[in-house]
């Protein structure tokens, strides 16, 4: 029987409108019930929090939700300690109150646990039938050289436009440095580049998987179908086979997934959107405080997504930078709302392969690679943060200063994983490279998940651009041109 079919991008710009409005209407408040008492005085040594403050917390048990900003407020008169990020986090986390949401939130965990689940068997068998595929041609250097010619040259136009506008908008000159978040507690990461490096080559493979350490895997992945190309007739045709059915049964379990796309994301974005609707005062204060850092980044990130990229498509590959753009809506709205290029991943490469056109040879290798080491919406992010924090501490970093957080900042986003708030984490590398104080993050703590949404989707539009650059290159035709 023939239906009326909506696209699936459609599908989700429709249920983010009621996301929104029920996110609105239910907003989430804090409140210290028995079952979430028992869980803080469970976990609360791991945090270092002290017998004293989780006694304190009984005190809340009968009271009222609060707003995230009066909750803490109330709690933080006689337990200071949580100023602290990561204890903080802790305990927002547990005291989260929205019942009515939580009818609808477990479908937005379901979706992204489906998403992760599907992530290493895809890069797995995408990048070994790809790899192998290539390899039998001895194209496999010239692909791989090309992709990351495209990852350097695009990272830097991005770094670029954001320092520039940075340096023109100054949006940290005069911001109150009395720290409203503390750092404290979170694990900066002490990893050289040399360390990132190393951690290409597992020592245990399976543990890698466990681990989901994409790096690892792509290379081994990139080891294996290499060497399928190397073995004999026989060896070489079954696991070939093998790899690319066991590929395309992926796919169709991506294709089912997606399915579930639009319910999940209206999950996310309501949980979202009542996340920050339950504190409307913290959320104009935030705006205010950091609006101009916001606007630079934002702005940044749409001068290299609408201009930039389509201008390369244009250029290098002749297609239709909006017809592409169409093509992978629904990759970027789930970009947006999961913040995880890697779960968006299953979704990016069907969109590229099916509606774009791209084959399979070249989307199974480049985008499994660039959700993990392409990051153009990272690293732009990671040096107008730095110089921000270095204009809020009343620092002018020099020319030579600004071009090594250039290149630390592109260095380490090949290290970053796509999950969210990763380059929180990342920064701490980048700053300390210029010598920059670490607690400067705690500046940009509050805004960070806000800027992921639309600093990942950048990630995502970049991945499928290469995915395109380096198809057209090696003369495939598309269904975007
Ligand atoms: N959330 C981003 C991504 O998955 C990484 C980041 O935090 O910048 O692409």
């Amino acid at each position: 029987m023939k239906y009326f079919k909506i696209a699936l991008h459609w599908q989700i710009i429709f249920a983010l409108i009621p996301a929104s409005v029920f996110g609105i209407l239910y907003p989430t408040k804090y409140k210290i019930t028995y079952d979430s008492y028992e869980k803080i005085a469970k976990d609360a040594p791991k945090y270092s929090i002290s017998e004293q403050c989780v006694s304190h917390l009984q005190i809340f048990r009968s009271k009222e939700p609060h707003s995230e900003s009066q909750f803490l407020a109330e709690i933080k008169k006689e337990c200071p300690i949580f100023l602290e990020y990561e204890k903080k986090e802790f305990l927002l986390k547990n005291a989260r109150y929205n019942p009515i949401l939580s009818y609808v939130e477990w479908m937005g965990e379901l979706f992204l646990r489906l998403l992760k689940m599907i992530i290493v068997p895809l890069i797995l068998t995408s990048i070994i039938s790809g790899t192998a595929g290539i390899g039998a041609n001895g194209n496999l250097g010239r692909i791989g050289l090309k992709t990351i010619i495209y990852y350097l040259i695009t990272s830097g136009l991005a770094i670029v436009v954001g320092l520039f506008l940075v340096n023109l908008i100054k949006p940290g000159m005069g911001t109150e440095i009395g720290l409203t978040e503390s750092a404290g507690q979170i694990e900066f990461t002490e990893t050289s580049f040399a360390d990132s490096l190393m951690q290409i080559v597992p020592e245990n493979i399976f543990k890698a998987f466990a681990m989901q350490e994409m790096l690892s895997i792509i290379a081994f992945s990139m080891l294996f179908g290499y060497f399928i190309s190397r073995v004999g007739r026989k060896s070489r045709e079954f696991l070939t086979d093998f790899f690319s059915s066991a590929f395309d049964v992926m796919m169709k379990i991506t294709t089912f997934i997606i399915k579930f796309a639009p319910v999940g994301i209206f999950a996310i974005i309501a949980k979202t959107v009542a996340d920050q609707a339950g504190d409307p005062e913290k959320l104009l204060l935030l705006v205010q405080g950091m609006g101009k850092f916001a606007a630079v980044v934002v702005g940044g990130l749409a001068i290299h997504a609408l201009i930039t990229l389509p201008f390369i498509l244009k250029i290098f590959s002749r297609v239709k930078p909006f017809k592409h753009f169409r093509a992978v809506q629904a990759a970027l709205l789930t970009a947006f709302s999961t913040r995880s290029s890697a779960a968006a991943l299953s979704l990016t490469m069907e969109s590229v392969e099916n509606k774009s056109g791209v084959s399979n040879k070249i989307s199974g290798f480049t985008l499994p690679f660039g959700a993990t080491i392409n990051m153009n919406g990272t690293v732009l992010y990671e040096c107008v943060a730095a110089i921000f924090i270095a204009q809020a501490y009343g620092i002018d970093l020099p020319l030579n200063e600004q071009i090594i957080i250039f290149l630390s900042a592109l260095l380490v986003s090949i290290g970053s994983a796509g999950v969210p708030m990763a380059s929180l984490l990342m920064i701490s590398i980048v700053l300390s490279a210029v010598d920059l104080p670490l607690e400067g993050i705690g500046l940009i703590l509050a805004i960070d998940p806000i800027l992921d949404m639309f600093r990942t989707s950048v990630n995502v539009w970049s991945d499928s651009c290469c995915a395109v650059v380096v198809a057209k290159s090696e003369g495939e035709t598309l269904k975007i041109q």
